[in-house]
């Protein structure tokens, strides 16, 4: 073991990216990749033609990137302003902050409100894993409460007495998804009231991941909360994930402290000029989404029928669906879904299935039905 490592960093395992994205494990490319939620159409031909543009004609890469991110808080201001149909002057620059990936922001945040046993966090699982591995790293402690296995509500009662009862150190986040991943299920107008109770020495983080999907935000509470910050990310709808850029939105004096922390040039000038061409051609790619949202329904329909398997709502991109019986088990599905082709995410006893495209989702039905008949064929053998 290493003798200069912090003893608590020592004992755990490092987060392990997604094997789809990982060419080099020997994935073929030909599997659907369903695993991680990201969009299953690239940028447009002409849209990264102008991108590659910017990089022959004005990207100087001997030269830092711009370090201020000004004209991409401006454009994503307005773009916020827009999506929450406020009037153009709500949201300015100075209330965005842009990450490396909205982890990134994450990671900036924990920074500036936990680190040094001033503070824990507060998340309900199943949930986003990385608030809680960023956490750990940092040597933040994570409280954690349950939600209802059915429609994966919070635990509320459970929640309020981990925020009066953590007092060394208190609970000074709470991170919530909105809608939820794995689970895809929006805030309830109670668990919103339970947010806006928290006091002010609690900050209130909203990833709102997959707003272009479920158009639903809490954005304008930012107006008159200083202790709530929403995150954004170009990872899903808007096709960027390979170029890590991810956003918040809070009151100008939170930004401040957020800028304060962040690395001086952590976007690299290329994820900058993608990001501004996202903006400028907003509505352009998100013209995609009728269709993942219309797959999405058709899919839960089709796949609900199926007495084996139990399917949530989803307000996202992606579904949720778990077993009804343990046999088969998840696992092993999971392993059948791949060997046919398809990855998908195994995570909190049920697997989470990205929308792809058409094509896909039509392997994703036919793949599921066929790996249950045949492991029931096997089990029937078997008796
Ligand atoms: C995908 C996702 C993100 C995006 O992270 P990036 O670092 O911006 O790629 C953030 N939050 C949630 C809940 C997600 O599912």
């Amino acid at each position: 073991m290493l003798k200069f490592i912090r003893s608590d960093l020592a004992k755990f395992t490092a987060y392990k990216p997604h094997p789809s994205s990982d060419t080099a494990a020997g994935v073929p490319m030909q599997l659907d990749r369903l695993d991680t939620n990201e969009s299953p159409d690239d940028l447009p031909p002409e849209l990264k033609q102008k991108l590659a543009e910017i990089y022959q004609q004005l990207i100087e890469t001997n030269r830092y990137p711009d370090g201020g991110h000004q004209t991409l808080k401006e454009a994503i201001a307005q773009y916020v302003n827009q999506s929450a149909s406020l009037t153009s002057s709500v949201f300015t620059a100075d209330h965005i902050s842009v990450g490396n990936g909205s982890d990134e922001l994450i990671r900036s945040l924990l920074i500036a409100t936990c680190l040094g046993g001033e503070g824990s966090i507060l998340v309900a699982n199943p949930t986003f894993s990385m608030y809680g591995i960023l956490a750990k790293t940092l040597g933040i402690p994570v409280v954690t409460v349950d939600r209802n296995p059915d429609n994966f509500e919070i635990d509320l009662k459970a929640a309020q007495s981990a925020i009066e009862q953590s007092q060394n150190p208190p609970i000074r986040v709470v991170f919530i998804v909105h809608p939820n991943s794995p689970t895809g299920n929006c805030l309830t107008a109670a668990e919103i009231s339970w947010l806006k109770s928290l006091g002010e020495h609690i900050l209130v983080v909203i990833d709102e991941a997959y707003f272009e999907f479920s158009q639903t935000t809490l954005v304008s509470e930012i107006a008159q909360r200083s202790n709530w910050v929403i995150l954004r990310t170009f990872s899903k709808a808007f096709r960027l994930a390979a170029m890590r850029v991810g956003y918040c939105i809070a009151h100008p004096d939170a930004i401040a402290i957020l800028e304060k922390v962040r690395l001086p040039y952590n976007l690299p000038s290329f994820s900058i000029a993608a990001g501004l061409i996202a903006m400028e051609n907003s509505q352009l790619l998100l013209q995609s989404i009728s269709q993942t949202l219309d797959q999405r329904n058709k899919l839960i329909e089709i796949l609900s029928q199926n007495p084996a398997l139990q399917i949530t709502k989803s307000d996202a991109n992606f579904i949720f669906l778990r077993l009804i019986a343990n046999n088969p088990n998840t696992k092993t599905l999971h392993q059948k879904l791949k060997a046919s082709g398809t990855l998908v995410r195994e995570i909190s006893g049920g697997l989470r299935i990205t929308i792809g495209t058409p094509e896909e989702n039509t392997h994703t039905c036919n793949r599921i039905q066929a790996a249950l008949a045949n492991l029931e064929l096997q089990q029937f053998a078997s008796k």
